[in-house]
């Protein structure tokens, strides 16, 4: 795997994920909105499990779920999110359930069978590889875990319109992938001029790809039913979530939408744990245990990870200068 074509760094350029969601408030809200009635609906024991939310970046989230959880572990591959996650979250009444761990996703530092939640909002549209990425899930997700994912939908209703113009919305629609291509203005975790690791997914990939992980499919889930920019404009967004809130109940799962939620669950019956995640860090790379050795965590093969920032738990692999470009 050659890191460069994998890992979105977000820590390039000083790019900060919080000025993404300026003037996205009616997103921020539809996903929230959702994700209260999914999180109720599959996990209603959720003061039992520890959340790993990965790509939580500065913990947009976390509100939503600090006060519930049993313990939370924010995660993302820029160290940078995560101090600015690290400010926000020292004013909540939670701060002391959460932990700050750097990852890549492909490659979780948490030991078999040991993550009792996992959500991931905004991050698949930058894996390459989903059947790795499941893989992966599959692995360290506990019996009974359950992961909800978000995902950008290739097959959203403006984009099949605009292919049946073109008279090629049957091939479009049969695509499992497709890359997105890189435009300078809304250039994420990349510098300019390289390809964007940047994809929309067929619902029906995604479905597929988790099975063949051995995942089972609790559900998918529409979402953002109004994200056109006419309609964002002319319309107060508290109205538009409004709208957004009734057609999430009443075509939950008509995945049109630009954005999709899909709930996964590793077969078998969760128990909860008494060994708390933290405790549960693995090395990133061979999966033994790690041990701290003066400003690094070592693991029992010699792999080396050095603790730079403080706060934050830092298992990336590959290491960030081996991502920049
Ligand atoms: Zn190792």
């Amino acid at each position: 795997m050659n890191p460069k074509d994998f890992v979105a760094n977000y820590e390039l350029n000083s790019y900060r994920y919080s000025d993404f969601w300026k003037g996205r408030e009616y997103e921020h809200v539809a996903e929230v909105t959702l994700l209260t009635f999914l999180l109720k609906k599959y996990v209603p024991d959720v003061n039992k499990r520890e959340i790993v939310d990965l790509g939580g970046a500065y913990g947009r989230l976390a509100p939503l779920y600090g006060s519930t959880a049993k313990q939370v572990v924010l995660a993302d591959y820029s160290s940078n999110e995560l101090l600015e996650g690290q400010n926000r979250i020292v004013l909540s009444p939670y701060k002391e359930k959460v932990k700050f761990v750097a990852l890549n996703a492909y490659r979780l530092p948490f030991a078999l069978n040991s993550i009792d939640l996992l959500l991931s909002v905004r991050v698949m549209h930058h894996l390459k590889d989903l059947p790795l990425f499941f893989t992966e899930l599959g692995k360290t997700l506990v019996p009974g875990g359950i992961a909800i994912i978000e995902f950008a939908n290739k097959n959203h209703l403006l984009a099949l319109m605009r292919h049946l113009v073109r008279l090629d919305v049957v091939p479009y629609k049969r695509l499992p992938v497709l890359r997105v291509n890189h435009q300078n203005n809304t250039s994420q975790g990349m510098k300019e001029g390289q390809l964007a690791i940047m994809y929309n997914f067929s619902p029906d990939f995604v479905r597929h790809t988790a099975v063949q992980a051995g995942l089972e499919v609790e559900g998918l889930y529409a979402c953002s039913f109004w994200r056109i920019p006419l309609l964002k404009k002319i319309i107060p967004t508290g109205w538009l979530n409004r709208l957004e809130a009734l057609m999430q109940q009443i075509a939950p799962h008509w995945l049109i939408t630009p954005s999709v939620f899909i709930v996964l669950k590793k077969p078998g019956e969760f128990i909860e744990s008494s060994i708390l995640l933290g405790e549960r860090l693995r090395c990133p790379t061979c999966c033994t245990l790690l041990h701290a050795e003066k400003s690094a965590l070592v693991c029992s093969n010699g792999h080396r990870f050095e603790q730079a920032k403080k706060g934050i738990i830092d298992l990336r692999d590959p290491r960030p200068e081996q991502v920049d470009f």
